[in-house]
């Protein structure tokens, strides 16, 4: 029974009749089941507000008992929308309504540390290229966004934490990136992502290959498709046998021969660890590049010429192998997590998957003056007394555990995507 009333606090109350009221419950032995409700009504002598008996356990807002929506909460990461619905007796708007709540809550508990080095990566997934966002020091996911489009990018980058804290910004060499950096952290040093760099060397070995290719009889088009790998790999990594088919191939197309020195060379100006080595050098790869490959190579071309200091950064600050490793294996293994999910859940399941979040954890010690007021004994609701303020020579010091969320640790969500624990 109400003891006064809720919009004017006034005691004053009179009944009102009864009222049947249904709402949704956890399932009962595996079926949909609706709770039916007597509720008593009443109505304020002084404001006439009309209202019923409160009732403890339940979510008014949804016209549910807060069982069911703890009950939604623990599988909307494991079921589809659709699946969870139809167990409870719910439209998939309901459920992704609970569900919206329950990432609202995880972000909140686990607000990751912003990044000193900032890793911006896509991957496709549900149709779509996807931003990765990555703390690269600690090799774990930050955040995923549904968009690599400007406007996207620009809502996200606007409320984003503590910009100040990133020191570098890595990314490829797609436009929009490259003025998100300009724009959000302006101070931050932009590192052309060296894998997407070197891979336009790749990229034009393989065109010229498709060239030549077009020219051929079916039967030799298959020996070029065949013999693929071996144009695109290093040439320090080539058998005796493979290199004589490489030289084979360039003494019928000295197209293809040019293309793959070309590619070569491009490579081995990364052999430096000096940046002024690395410009001289690439500034005389690009002179040599001849005018039958240059077409194939237009691209990476302008790259070096548009964006010369940004790729050029990767030798003050050259991001770890190990990242660029764990950043590929990611964009191939997440798309076994696409299916039938919305994006909304496949970050949800990504940034707070148990293990992935645990590995991205820090704990430290820090130390906290006990205020002056508290050193006689603890006083009851003086226990979490946290104010940073500098310790005085008189103050203690208490020490207490403070978690540091870093975000999700990239290797572990591919051990367990590739085991396929989130199909
Ligand atoms: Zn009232």
């Amino acid at each position: 029974m109400p003891t006064s009333c809720p919009s004017c606090k006034s005691v004053r109350l009179y009944r009102h009749g009864m009222r049947d009221q249904h709402y949704v419950d956890a399932p009962h032995y595996g079926e949909p089941a609706v709770l039916l409700v007597h509720r008593r009504r009443w109505r304020c002598q002084d404001c006439s507000t009309l209202f019923p008996d409160p009732l403890p356990a339940i979510d008014e807002k949804r016209r549910a008992t807060q069982r069911l929506v703890r009950y939604v909460r623990t599988r909307s990461l494991k079921y589809t929308f659709a699946e969870i619905g139809r167990e409870v007796g719910l439209s998939d708007r309901s459920i992704r309504h609970i569900f919206d709540d329950l990432v609202r809550d995880l972000d909140t508990q686990f607000e990751f540390v912003t990044p000193r080095y900032l890793g911006i990566d896509e991957v496709k997934l549900i149709g779509k290229y996807r931003c990765i966002l990555t703390n690269v020091e600690a090799n774990t996911v930050y955040d995923m966004l549904a968009t690599r489009e400007m406007a996207g990018l620009r809502d996200y980058f606007r409320t984003f934490r503590n910009p100040k804290a990133v020191e570098v910004v890595t990314a490829d060499l797609w436009n929009n990136y490259a003025v998100i950096a300009r724009e959000f952290f302006p101070k931050a040093l932009f590192v052309a992502d060296r894998f997407h760099v070197q891979r336009m060397a790749t990229n034009a070995v393989e065109a010229a290959r498709k060239a030549v290719r077009r020219t051929l009889t079916q039967k030799r088009r298959i020996q070029l498709k065949d013999d693929r790998f071996v144009l695109l790999r290093h040439g320090h990594s080539l058998s005796p046998e493979q290199m004589t088919k490489l030289k084979s191939w360039g003494d019928q197309f000295p197209l293809l021969g040019a293309a793959w020195e070309a590619k070569e060379r491009f490579f081995a100006c990364w052999n430096t660890k000096s940046r002024a080595v690395a410009a001289r050098e690439l500034d005389a790869w690009a002179g040599s590049v001849t005018s039958d490959v240059r077409p194939y190579f237009a691209e990476l071309l302008t790259a070096w010429s548009r964006r010369r200091d940004d790729i050029l950064n990767y030798f003050d600050c050259p991001v770890t192998n190990a990242y660029t490793e764990s950043i590929n294996r990611l964009a191939k293994s997440i798309n076994r997590m696409g299916r039938g999910y919305t994006l909304e859940v496949v970050r949800a399941k990504m940034l707070y998957d148990t293990n992935a979040l645990e590995k991205g954890t820090m704990t430290r010690r820090v130390a906290v003056p006990v205020p002056d007021d508290d050193l006689g004994g603890l006083g009851m609701g003086k226990m979490g007394y946290a104010r940073p303020e500098r310790p005085t020579a008189r103050q203690r010091l208490r020490y207490q555990t403070e978690f540091v969320y870093l975000g999700a640790h990239i290797p572990t969500l591919c051990d367990k995507l590739e085991s396929g624990a989130f199909e």
